[in-house]
Protein backbone atom coordinates (compact mmCIF):
# COMPACT_ATOMS: atom_id res chain seq x y z
CA UNK A 1 0.00 0.00 0.00
CA UNK A 2 0.64 3.43 -0.54
CA UNK A 3 -0.27 6.31 1.43
CA UNK A 4 -2.19 9.36 -0.68
CA UNK A 5 -2.08 12.93 0.58
CA UNK A 6 -4.62 15.45 -0.90
CA UNK A 7 -3.04 18.82 -1.90
CA UNK A 8 -6.22 20.35 -1.44
CA UNK A 9 -6.47 19.68 2.11
CA UNK A 10 -2.99 19.59 3.05
CA UNK A 11 -1.99 22.89 5.01
CA UNK A 12 1.71 21.80 5.03
CA UNK A 13 1.75 21.58 8.81
CA UNK A 14 4.84 18.96 8.69
CA UNK A 15 2.93 16.35 11.11
CA UNK A 16 3.42 13.80 9.00
CA UNK A 17 7.11 14.00 8.03
CA UNK A 18 7.92 14.16 11.97
CA UNK A 19 5.58 11.18 12.73
CA UNK A 20 7.16 8.90 9.69
CA UNK A 21 9.51 10.80 7.77
CA UNK A 22 10.81 7.79 5.57
CA UNK A 23 7.59 7.77 4.21
CA UNK A 24 5.92 11.58 3.85
CA UNK A 25 8.38 14.14 2.96
CA UNK A 26 7.77 17.80 1.85
CA UNK A 27 7.31 18.85 -1.85
CA UNK A 28 8.47 22.24 -3.50
CA UNK A 29 4.78 23.67 -2.75
CA UNK A 30 4.95 23.27 1.05
CA UNK A 31 2.58 19.92 0.78
CA UNK A 32 3.34 16.73 1.98
CA UNK A 33 4.19 13.51 -0.56
CA UNK A 34 4.41 10.22 0.09
CA UNK A 35 7.55 9.09 -0.95
CA UNK A 36 7.83 5.76 0.00
CA UNK A 37 5.15 2.69 0.32
CA UNK A 38 3.88 1.89 3.71
CA UNK A 39 5.07 -1.78 4.89
CA UNK A 40 5.06 -3.86 8.12
CA UNK A 41 8.06 -1.85 9.26
CA UNK A 42 6.10 1.92 9.33
CA UNK A 43 2.70 0.84 9.27
CA UNK A 44 1.97 2.14 12.45
CA UNK A 45 3.77 5.16 12.04
CA UNK A 46 1.46 5.96 9.11
CA UNK A 47 -1.36 5.27 10.88
CA UNK A 48 -0.57 7.68 13.01
CA UNK A 49 -0.09 10.38 10.71
CA UNK A 50 -3.17 9.46 9.12
CA UNK A 51 -5.21 10.20 12.32
CA UNK A 52 -3.02 12.97 13.79
CA UNK A 53 -3.48 15.02 10.06
CA UNK A 54 -5.77 18.14 11.27
CA UNK A 55 -6.95 17.86 8.13
CA UNK A 56 -7.69 14.52 7.43
CA UNK A 57 -5.87 14.69 4.32
CA UNK A 58 -3.98 11.17 4.20
CA UNK A 59 -5.19 8.37 3.26
CA UNK A 60 -4.29 4.65 2.09
CA UNK A 61 -4.44 3.57 -1.09
CA UNK A 62 -3.76 -0.19 -2.91
S1 LIG B 1 -0.15 16.14 8.65
FE1 LIG B 1 -1.70 16.54 7.06
S2 LIG B 1 -1.78 18.77 6.83
FE2 LIG B 1 0.11 18.27 7.93
S3 LIG B 1 1.67 18.15 6.30
FE3 LIG B 1 0.89 16.06 6.64
S4 LIG B 1 -0.80 15.80 5.14
FE4 LIG B 1 -0.35 17.99 5.30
Amino acid sequence: MRAYVDHELCIGCGLCTSIAPDVFAMNADGKAEAVSDTTDANGESVKQAIEGCPVAAIRETE
